[in-house]
C-alpha cells in the first residue's frame, strides 16, 4: 500500500509499505479522505512546534472498515467511519474530568504518531466513530 510521509519541510514522499493487520482491539480502515487542517499547513512548512519530521500527516479522515480485530464489537467490516484523533491515557486529571483533549500524555495522530495519509490505516476501535447514514465521506472528514 502507499503511505505519504512528510520527510522534511515542504517535502512529502510517497512510498510502498506493508498493509497493516488488525490487532485484537483494532480496525483496519481503507482511507477515502483526509482533511488538511491548519496544523497540517504549519507542519508542512516546518513551523509547527509539536510536529517533527518524519511524520505521516492526516488526523481528520474517513474510510471504510475492511478488517476488525477479534475483540472489536462496535463496528463491522463495510461500515464507513472516522475517528477521534487524540490518543489519551484516560487516567490523568484532565482525562478524569472528560477533557481528554488536554491529557497530560496526549498524542494526536498525524502529529506525534503516524496519521491516516495512507491507503490502509489501523486504529484502536474504541476511538472509531460511525459516520451517520447519508453523510458524504468527504464532508465527514
Ligand atoms: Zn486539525
Ligand atoms: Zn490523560
Amino acid at each position: 500500500m502507499r503511505i505519504a510521509t512528510l520527510t522534511n519541510p515542504e517535502e512529502i514522499v510517497i512510498t510502498e509499505t506493508e498493509k497493516p493487520v488488525a490487532k485484537d482491539n483494532e480496525v483496519v480502515i481503507k482511507v477515502d479522505y483526509i482533511g488538511i487542517c491548519g496544523s497540517d499547513i504549519h507542519a508542512y512548512y516546518g513551523k509547527h512546534p509539536f510536529i517533527n519530521c518524519p511524520i505521516t500527516l492526516g488526523h481528520e479522515f474517513t474510510g471504510k472498515v475492511v478488517e476488525t480485530g477479534q475483540k472489536v464489537r462496535n463496528v463491522l467490516p463495510g461500515e464507513m467511519v472516522t475517528a477521534m484523533p487524540q490518543i489519551f491515557c484516560g487516567e490523568c486529571e484532565p482525562c478524569e474530568s472528560g477533557r481528554y483533549n488536554i491529557c497530560n500524555t496526549l498524542k494526536v495522530i498525524g502529529c506525534q504518531t503516524p496519521g491516516a495519509a495512507c491507503d490502509y490505516f489501523a486504529f484502536d476501535s474504541s476511538l472509531v466513530k460511525k459516520i451517520p447514514e447519508g453523510m458524504p465521506n468527504d464532508i465527514a472528514a
